[in-house]
């Protein structure tokens, strides 16, 4: 087979087919995965100014939905922003993909994944000029993480909910289990995605606790409805990362997507870098060599951009006690809202991480230094 071949039809490994087909309209690109088809357990959503109107517009016609507005609340203050907001899932990247040319094969679970060919769990042996690993998350010595860790289920309510636009952060709950958040998605006026949202130090995911949660955060509104989804997810928050060490181990496939540390060291979100990531390949020559060296290097920049988040990630995880986190974010959502828009796009400037940090700093000076050093956690994780 020539051409591109991507194992994993998630996030990252179609948006590269996105960008592959509409640079190079002649190129054959594949996509396999294990799964039997297109996810219902992913919403991903992003921020309008996270993504170029370039990306805007080819994404536009498989959103889900897409709002005007977003919003948080605090116990001592609540806002309304006016980034918009928009959702993929699953079915409407699916759609984008097959619309761009390339083919999805589902049910294939790749057992081998060289830098030229990939060999199915059935033994079949597939060969291109690319290979591109897009598998997903794997534990790596090179990142130590906190969690992000959720459970979100999806309403079909009995009224309307009166929800207008995302609710992204409602901090007014009780905290439990580090910093706690439930995140709103009104997908019509009687459809609502309850999103029950910790920053913990451990992985572990108590779903019941979680979904018990979300019912009484429903009962308290006075929402009654059927269940008609559930999605749940553990996402890594980078406390530190050597990226130079994991791409120096990389002579295979080129890995993308969260197998690459390709994420917001603060949010877990994936989605605006994996659009980047993907504007990256499709400007390379189609190979693996080509593709690699370009990810890598793009890869390296990013690390190296986002030591200040992963500070900030520390001072969060080992600097604060879990109690305080829910503090320390609230007075960040009272910063300017351009800020609080480049933050979320990982473009923050020299002068934002100086607003950040200034005045009051997030946590108290002498429980920061401990935190400022990055390479002592890599150490422990050796
Ligand atoms: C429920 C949930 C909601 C999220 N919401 C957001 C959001 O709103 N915005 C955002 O930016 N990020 C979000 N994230 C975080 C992140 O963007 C996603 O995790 C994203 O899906 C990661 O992209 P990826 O391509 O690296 O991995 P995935 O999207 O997980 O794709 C990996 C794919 O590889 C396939 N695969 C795995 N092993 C094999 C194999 N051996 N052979 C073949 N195929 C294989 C899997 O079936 C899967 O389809 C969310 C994560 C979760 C879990």
């Amino acid at each position: 087979m020539s051409g591109v071949l991507i194992v994993g039809a998630g996030l990252a490994g179609s948006l590269a087919a996105l960008a592959l087909r509409a640079a190079r309209p002649g190129l054959p690109v594949t996509l396999l995965d294990a799964a039997p088809g297109p996810s219902d357990r992913h919403t991903w959503s992003f921020h309008h100014p996270d993504l170029p109107p370039v990306w805007r517009d080819r994404l536009a016609p498989g959103l889900r939905a897409s709002w005007s507005l977003q919003e948080v609340r605090f116990p001592d203050h609540g806002r309304v922003l006016e980034a918009g907001y928009a959702s993929l899932d699953g079915r409407g990247l699916a759609q984008l993909v097959a619309g761009s040319g390339a083919t999805t094969l589902w049910s294939r679970t790749a057992a081998e994944v060289l830098a030229h060919a990939v060999t199915l769990s059935g033994g079949t042996r597939l060969t291109a000029d690319a290979v591109l690993d897009a598998r997903g998350l794997r534990p790596s010595r090179h990142l130590v993480a906190g969690y992000q860790k959720f459970v979100g289920v999806e309403y079909e309510m009995d009224a309307p909910h009166g929800v207008i636009c995302p609710l992204i952060m409602d901090a007014k709950v009780p905290q439990l289990d580090g910093y706690r958040f439930v995140y709103l998605l009104p997908f019509s006026p009687t459809r609502l995605l309850i999103e029950d949202t910790r920053y913990s130090d451990g992985a572990g995911l108590a779903e019941p606790d979680l979904i018990a949660a979300i019912t009484d955060y429903a009962a308290v509104h006075g929402w009654q409805g059927r269940e008609v989804r559930r999605e749940r997810g553990v996402l890594p928050i980078a406390l530190a990362h050597d990226a130079a060490g994991f791409w120096a181990a990389q002579d295979g496939a080129v890995p993308i997507g969260l197998r690459a540390g390709l994420f917001h060291p603060v949010t877990g979100y994936s989605l605006p870098v994996a659009v980047q990531v993907a504007d990256v390949i499709a400007a390379a020559d189609p190979t693996t060599a080509a593709i690699r060296a370009a990810v890598r290097d793009f890869a390296l920049r990013k690390a190296h951009g986002d030591r200040f988040l992963r500070l900030l990630n520390r001072m969060l995880f080992r600097g604060c006690a879990p109690d305080e986190r829910r503090r320390v974010l609230s007075r960040f959502y009272r910063l300017p809202e351009p800020l609080i828009e480049r933050f979320y796009a990982g473009r923050l400037t020299t002068l934002d991480k100086l607003r950040i940090v200034t005045g009051k700093p997030p946590i108290p000076i002498r429980d920061a230094l401990p935190c400022l050093p990055e390479s002592p956690l890599l150490k422990d994780a050796r």
